[in-house]
């Protein structure tokens, strides 16, 4: 315990110690990586660094939160197939690799002095560094919604309070109720994640019997992950209950209105007692502000390393990414960090790297024992990180199979945890 909090620094005051303090540490010269954003991508390069480096390597994590919500199986979560806690997670585990925790928010990269400034005015010098925000929502692309209008319609997109709220309503709702879901457009965060957290609402709503409650998504992709399954587990479990439109169908989403609850399309206004509006995404502000993104809002890599493809001194990695083939997700976030922290070794420690390979399984609950995945292994080809095999469940498996899949899902979540965090 006390090993821990030597350290960690929490805060500006503690910050502003630690920056008197860095002149020593660089007089000892050991190359410097700082890690921007504590999620799966983040958190695991800053693990895999400073723990395979065996302390050749100063690495610095900062990320504001404390505690780390995860945005994957918070659809668990919603569907009471876990609880709030069990998705939450400290970063007192990374201590004993040696990681200096930073709980700031990094306010600039500047790529020619190789600082980053924190939101208290300290600067860290970095030889590698490493950008790994996650995305931002773009509010202003879907007309009548914004910040504030996701406190009443929200977007559960993020983790923490919007998630706490969108159970909330879904808890409180009465035998009829009409939900509407505006799903995103393409690229976002977790491609089957829309279509899981349908299938979630569906499973509460219809554990209480509220099998007149209705529940229709406005999609404006003319088809989304694992369509075909998605489908046929709905009308399985959930007769009636789920409609999904595409653009033909609905004619365009014109406007969501949260003063009356209403969501406005081509077709019709739907009045509904709960509104999940889902926006499409860019990476976050720091990777933008630094002008590592391109006009698609993402951050363009060489897939050999997740290094920028704008500076070779900067990595970004996850969501914020443009990974080719890869979805934005989790699994992908991870296991690109380990390519990338494989690579920063490589350059500043000079220890033997090897071809980049990454992988990706997302599986989605769909019922209590009904789990589907799709998943691939991908490695860097004509430029982009690019699919070489890839697999899907199948429509009308086996219940052992679909029940197997969950138990999979369930040790993954428990391993990839223990991996990012400990
Ligand atoms: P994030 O997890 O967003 O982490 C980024 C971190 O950076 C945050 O902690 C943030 O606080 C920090 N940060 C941002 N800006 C700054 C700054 N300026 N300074 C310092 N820190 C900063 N994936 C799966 O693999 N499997 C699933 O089943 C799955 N289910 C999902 C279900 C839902 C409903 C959603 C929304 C997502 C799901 N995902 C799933 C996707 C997964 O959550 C993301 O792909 C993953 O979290 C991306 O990791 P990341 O490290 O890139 O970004």
């Amino acid at each position: 315990m006390k090993a821990n909090r030597r350290q960690f620094i929490g805060g500006a005051g503690a910050l502003a110690a630690a920056g008197t303090l860095a002149a020593p540490a660089i007089a000892q010269a050991k190359p410097r990586v700082v890690v921007i954003g504590g999620g799966p991508g983040g958190a695991t390069v800053a693990k895999y660094v400073a723990r395979d480096a065996g302390g050749a390597i100063h690495v610095t994590l900062i990320e504001p939160l404390k505690e780390f919500v995860t945005c994957f199986h918070s659809n668990l979560y919603l569907g009471d197939f876990r609880p709030y806690d069990s998705i939450t997670h400290g970063y007192s585990g990374l201590a004993k690799h040696g990681i200096t925790l930073v709980h700031e928010a990094a306010a600039l990269i500047n790529p020619n002095t190789k600082t980053v400034r924190l939101t208290s005015g300290a600067t860290l010098p970095f030889d590698r560094l490493v950008v790994a925000p996650g995305i931002d929502i773009k509010f202003d692309s879907v007309p009548g919604y914004s910040e504030k209008a996701s406190e009443i319609m929200p977007h559960a997109w993020k983790p923490g309070p919007q998630t706490q709220l969108l159970k909330k309503q879904l808890d409180a709702l009465d035998d009829g109720a009409t939900i509407v879901m505006v799903a995103p457009p393409n690229p976002y965060r977790c491609p089957p994640g829309p279509y899981e957290r349908v299938s979630m609402m569906a499973h509460v709503l219809k554990k209480k019997g509220h099998t007149k409650s209705k529940i229709i998504i406005i999609d404006p992709k003319a088809n989304f992950s694992k369509q075909g399954l998605f489908s046929e587990g709905w009308e399985k479990h959930y007769p009636g209950m789920v409609e999904w439109q595409d653009p033909k169908m609905h004619g365009g989403l014109k406007e969501v209105d949260p003063s009356t609850m209403t969501v406005k399309t081509g077709l019709a206004d739907y009045k509904a007692q709960l509104v999940n509006v889902i926006p499409a995404q860019m990476a976050g502000k720091i990777a933008r502000d630094a002008g590592l993104a391109n006009e698609s809002g993402f951050c363009a890599i060489k897939p050999e390393s997740m290094q920028s493809a704008k500076d070779p001194n900067i990595y970004v990695l996850g969501d914020a990414s443009i990974a080719g083939d890869m979805p934005k997700s989790a699994f992908s976030a991870n296991s690109q960090a380990k390519v990338a922290a494989m690579m920063i070794r490589g350059e500043l420690a000079k220890s033997q790297t090897f071809p980049a390979r990454y992988s990706n399984t997302c599986w989605s609950l769909i019922e209590t024992d009904d789990t589907v995945k799709v998943g691939g292994r991908y490695e860097p080809k004509d430029g982009k990180i690019a699919a070489v095999e890839t697999f899907v469940s199948k429509t009308g498996e086996d219940a052992e199979l679909r029940k197997q899949n969950q138990a999979e899902n369930m040790g993954w979540y428990q391993g990839i945890s223990a991996d990012i965090f400990s």
